[in-house]
């Protein structure tokens, strides 16, 4: 553009008395102010920077005009807009909200007409964007510098003052600031909507879990309710059938194994049931008022038993005499049968658990008095890492599960909510290996709840043996096997292992398997690893999560060992899912079945296996009499035959070659080989030998190889009589007659 360097350029032009030379010549004068303003009609402000002259003055538009001519920046040009006064700026503004800039008369229809426009755009038009540049005609008409900064008037200069070049200049720095003013408007609003999609997003997605967690809560209510009922309906029956006298001792076996268990279930149920009612806020606190020393030794009391059977040394140290308070009898009772049943799962044979409680009168706040109850054990403890998890809900220390111990990972957890429910605490401490101590306080009487946390019941009479079968409902050895691991060689029953962790399901099996077979149990998938090599039994049931090693593992390393590997092997779980069922039969489990099971069905499918495996017997010993020595070798049984075979043979002249050098030449015990050959050829090792001798003799006759006493010799008989009778038993002829 090109500036004319005019310094008193307004001076000038205000003094020329030549009004033809109008800049805006295109226009007809008369109509030029009316025409300006209907002129404004909002325009793309891409394609050009809006400048409003608002001036009472013709000659300072056609200045400016002229001034500006040829002006752009960032490659847009100018787009004036013209206005007389101020009641006509108004109009012109609520059409081009886009307006870049203004220069403004200050003294027009009023002598503060500019100023109250300047507060009108700034305060009632909201309009922070469109730089203003005052002008006025003399010095003495600035407005005050607090005026300025008020009014957020971006620029003052008198009319003198604003030559061509500074117009240029004023103009330039006003559209800079405008614009970047407009680019961080444009980068705020952005940033505005994404922030209230976000927000938006947000709300929706907490409302979406919160609508979750409700219905979550109100179905564990309602699953939890629905369960209690049937329950209640088969406890109580089974409690009065358990108070008849004149029960069988098995009858009595499976009543208390239903009952065991329906409380169990109870219990769990009751556990999922105090979750959601704290998650609803509709736990309470139920005080008694009744001596609660009395019912810490009666809950502390009912573990005796269980310390006795694990052989742990389990001290209890309650204060003497009574101590009558508010308490509520029976989240204290949860509380400590929580901690001191894990205190007993996670400690082993031989070591210690222990019970203090201390009565503690200090008063804290509305708390006058507390309990202190320390549960400790000498048990695993806890790694640090994990401590803080532990109350968590549903956590469980890593590799729980593997060690042999189940569980839900609930317990801690409802202890801690129905420990903060009154107002307590709870810490622990612990160190792997040595045991943890579980430190508890809470306080006495009812001072410290506020009116809703708590109801005041009456007490009931206390019944002690409802807590012994709580208790032992969360002893699982509580039923312990006979562990007599010897199958005698007479046993003409098949031979069943149940491995199976939970004891009721074991023995639910052991008592109907017991009339057709012999029964043999293990409590884990190594335990059962361990009598399935020992005992070579002739079926193998198995459940799949187990601790220690599991079924999978467990028929895994069945079907690939030499010496159990004939075993059929049933998987029983209670996961129903069809992945899980092809993962069970890729172990090579020769069936699988799903819990709960018939057990009907369990024996079909029992003797059917065995039925079958009968079937391969007669095969191999088949096959083993037709020709020893020439077996097809396909399966690993089938490896296993010909390698007997060809150790008999090896051996077959030595007359002092018996089953008890055969058995440490095949790697076995002496009952593994002795199993594994009724299973395969339903022949005892001594019977397979001698079996062999004989078959080797006839062949040797066909043979012509030699007399009879050398024949005798040649397959390891030191005694032609016993050959001779022998011989007969099996071709039905004596050596002689044999053709
Ligand atoms: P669970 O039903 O699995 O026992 P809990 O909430 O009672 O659930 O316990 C959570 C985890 O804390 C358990 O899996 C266990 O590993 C650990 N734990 C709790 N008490 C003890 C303890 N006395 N000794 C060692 N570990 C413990």
């Amino acid at each position: 553009m090109e500036i004319e360097h005019t310094d008193n350029l307004f001076e000038s032009e205000l003094n020329s008395d030549d009004k033809d030379q109008k800049l805006f010549t295109d226009e007809p004068e008369k109509e030029d102010k009316k025409v300006i303003s209907k002129q404004v009609k909002p325009e793309e402000p891409e394609d050009s920077w809006k400048v409003l002259v608002v001036d009472d003055e013709e000659d300072v538009h056609s200045v400016t005009r002229m001034a500006l001519k040829g002006f752009t920046f960032k490659e847009k040009e100018i787009q004036f807009l013209h206005t007389y006064s101020a009641k006509e700026t108004k109009k012109i503004l609520l059409g081009n909200p886009d307006i870049s800039l203004i220069f403004l008369d200050v003294v027009m229809e009023t002598n503060n007409a500019g100023l109250d426009l300047v507060k009108h755009i700034r305060n009632k038009l909201n309009n922070h964007l469109t730089q203003i540049v005052l002008r006025t005609g003399y010095p003495g008409q600035a407005p005050e510098r607090e005026v300025i900064v008020e009014y957020e008037i971006n620029d003052y200069k008198t009319k003198t003052e604003l030559t061509t070049f500074k117009l240029f200049t004023v103009t330039l720095a006003s559209l800079r600031a405008y614009d970047s003013m407009i680019h961080l408007e444009n980068l705020r609003q952005n940033l505005e909507v994404k922030v209230r999609e976000r927000t938006s997003e947000l709300e929706r997605k907490n409302y979406q879990i919160m609508e979750m967690d409700q219905m979550k809560t109100r179905f564990f209510s309602n699953v939890s309710h629905e369960f209690r009922t049937p329950l209640t309906l088969i406890l109580s029956p089974l409690e009065g059938m358990l108070m008849k006298e004149n029960l069988e001792e098995k009858d009595r076996d499976n009543l208390e194994m239903m009952y065991r268990n329906a409380v169990r279930l109870l219990g769990l149920i009751n556990q999922l049931l105090d979750l959601s009612k704290i998650d609803a806020g509709r736990l309470k606190v139920e005080l008694i008022e009744y001596d609660i020393y009395k019912v810490l030794r009666m809950i502390a009391r009912s573990f005796t038993p269980m310390a006795e059977r694990k052989k742990i040394e389990y001290r209890v140290e309650i204060p003497d005499g009574e101590l009558i308070t508010y308490f509520d009898r029976d989240k204290l009772e949860k509380i400590i049968t929580n901690l001191l049943t894990n205190a007993f799962k996670f400690t082993p044979e031989q070591g210690k658990v222990s019970c203090k409680i201390k009565f503690n009168d200090k008063k804290e706040g509305m708390i006058k008095s507390s309990l202190e109850i320390i549960v400790q054990d000498s048990g695993r403890g806890i790694p640090a890492e994990q401590l803080e998890k532990i109350f968590d809900r549903f956590y469980q220390v890593a590799d729980t599960w593997k060690n042999g111990i189940s569980g839900t990972g609930i317990g801690l957890s409802l202890t801690k909510e129905l420990i903060t429910l009154q107002h307590g605490k709870i810490v622990v401490e612990s160190k792997p290996n040595e045991g943890s101590r579980f430190i508890i306080r809470l306080p006495l009487g009812k001072d410290h709840l506020k009116e809703h946390e708590f109801e005041v019941k009456k007490p009931e009479e206390i019944k002690e043996d409802v807590l012994i079968i709580k208790c032992r409902m969360h002893d699982d050895d509580a039923i312990d096997y006979k562990s007599e691991d010897f199958i005698s060689e007479e046993v003409d029953q098949p031979v069943v292992l149940i491995v199976e962790d939970n004891a009721d399901v074991r023995q639910h099996i052991c008592e109907n398997f017991e009339n057709e077979y012999v029964v043999k149990q293990a409590k884990n998938g190594k335990e059962g690893w361990e009598k399935a090599t020992a005992l070579v039994p002739d079926l193998i049931m198995s459940d799949v999560m187990m601790p220690e090693m599991d079924g999978v593992e467990l028929c895994k390393k069945l079907k690939t060992d030499e010496r159990t590997s004939h075993i059929p092997v049933i998987l029983l779980t209670a996961k129903a899912d069809v992945e899980n069922k092809i993962e069970g039969l890729e172990t090579g489990a020769d069936d699988y079945i799903t819990k709960p099971f018939n057990i009907k069905e369990l024996l079909t499918r029992s003797k059917n296996l065995i039925e079958q495996r009968k079937k391969l017997r007669e095969k191999y010993t088949h096959q083993i009499d037709l020709e020893p020595g020439e077996i097809d070798v396909e399966s690993a049984d089938e490896r296993f035959l010909k390698r007997s075979l060809e150790v008999i043979e090896k051996n077959m002249g030595d007359c002092d070659f018996d089953v008890n050098n055969f058995f440490p030449e095949m790697n076995m015990s002496r009952m593994q080989l002795f199993r594994k050959l009724k299973a395969l050829v339903n022949q005892t090792p001594s019977e397979l030998i001698r079996n062999m001798r004989l078959k080797r003799a006839a062949q040797l006759m066909k043979q012509k190889f030699g007399n009879i006493a050398e024949i005798t010799y040649e397959v390891g008989f030191n005694n032609l009589s016993y050959f001779a009778k022998c011989f007969k038993e099996k071709f039905g002829v004596l050596p002689s007659e044999y053709k």
